[in-house]
């Protein structure tokens, strides 16, 4: 097993990125509008291009004067994100952005069209320093802004809308913290990133908080903070096994967090928000598939409202694991069953793009 350092300190960037309207709170964009001397309405026409119809070209607006468009573009909406490349797969219903930050680093978005939803996977942080996948291999970069996360979703919107992906135009409806980095270690940029997120239009994107998930390595006083912000929103905890050894060995913050520990902090979120959260576990042949832990899993979980998401694991550079044997899965969810658990096996999109669950590795592949 490679052996992992845990990275907790961020490295700063040289120069912050630019202060966008995602990173104020409504309040602020008020005041920040009078501050340049624009009255106040201005930022609610701001956020309206922004959130409410995705276009972030103040030359194309006919509501604002056209001397104050300059103003407005520099220092509302500087441009956070630069595209890079795309790549397709599923016929184009599985899309994988690059996007160059404003300092060269880069960063990876993947969207998702099913029949019933379209889902962005988004990145909270240039690389990570937390867990076992390939976003981890080169340990973490830096924090993102709340206007580079943001941005992320907001580009998603804009691509459903303008109907870019197969089938036409349509809503972004599902939005999860699942792609690089940690979130719960970007704690303020990604709440600030939740609340314009959930927060209905013209001041947010309008998504409803029961279709974002943020997930977890299981950061305990995470949990914990995140318990008392007291909102919809879906936990996912990393939890990939429910034995204490091998859970130090595959996310290395069990050394601080013990599973109970972190399903404790779990509970106590439910019992908040009344939400059941998700336990994702990458099924790693012969290494945490056996039988004995999914009986183990099942007595931990039985009486716990939680639901099990298993994802065969996917293939990343220089690993030695593989996904588990087909037979091993099915005995798996057999045996979750057998106690109750509610289990899905998640499905492998984007495993062609280096797009799916744990492959996203942007400052590899420039
Ligand atoms: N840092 C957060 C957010 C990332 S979510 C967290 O750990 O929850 C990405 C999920 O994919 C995590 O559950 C991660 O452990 C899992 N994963 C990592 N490598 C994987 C792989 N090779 N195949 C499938 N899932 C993987």
């Amino acid at each position: 097993m490679s052996e992992i350092k845990l990275v907790f300190d961020e490295i700063k960037p040289k120069k912050k990125a630019p202060e966008h309207l995602a990173d104020l709170t409504i309040a602020e964009r008020r005041e920040k509008a009078e501050s340049l001397g624009l009255p106040a309405f201005r930022a609610n026409q701001i956020a309206t291009h922004y959130f409410t119809h995705y276009n972030e070209e103040p030359d194309s607006w006919s509501d604002i004067p056209a001397a104050m468009r300059p103003l407005v573009a520099e220092h509302f909406l500087p441009k956070l994100l630069t595209p890079i490349r795309q790549v397709e797969c599923d016929k184009g219903k599985t899309r994988k952005d690059l996007w160059r930050l404003h300092d060269g680093v880069l960063v990876e978005t993947v969207l998702m069209r099913y029949k019933d939803r379209t889902t962005v996977c988004i990145s909270s942080q240039a690389g990570c320093g937390m867990n076992f996948c390939a976003t981890g291999q080169a340990g973490l970069t830096r924090n993102l802004t709340a206007g580079e996360i943001t941005s992320q979703v907001a580009a998603a919107a804009r691509a459903c809308a303008s109907g870019e992906l197969p089938g036409g135009p349509t809503r972004l409806s599902n939005v999860v913290f699942m792609g690089m980095g940690e979130p719960l270690a970007n704690y303020n940029a990604v709440m600030k990133s939740v609340r314009n997120i959930i927060t209905p239009q013209p001041d947010g994107l309008g998504i409803g908080a029961r279709s974002v998930t943020v997930s977890t390595v299981g950061l305990v006083p995470g949990i914990e903070k995140l318990t008392q912000e007291d909102l919809q929103i879906t936990l996912a905890v990393s939890l990939h096994t429910p034995d204490d050894e091998l859970r130090d060995t595959l996310v290395p913050v069990n050394s601080r967090w013990k599973v109970k520990e972190v399903l404790s902090a779990a509970d106590k979120y439910v019992a908040m928000t009344g939400r059941r959260y998700s336990i994702e576990y990458a099924l790693i042949r012969d290494i945490n598939d056996q039988k004995w832990r999914a009986d183990l899993l099942g007595r931990l979980l039985k009486n716990r409202h939680a639901h099990v998401n298993l994802i065969p694991l996917n293939p990343t550079p220089g690993s030695k694991w593989t996904a588990s044997r087909k037979e091993d899965e099915i005995a798996f969810v057999k045996t979750l069953e057998k106690y109750g658990v509610p289990v899905t096996v998640r499905d492998t999109r984007g495993r062609e793009i280096d797009g799916a669950c744990g492959q996203l590795a942007a400052a590899n592949k420039a």
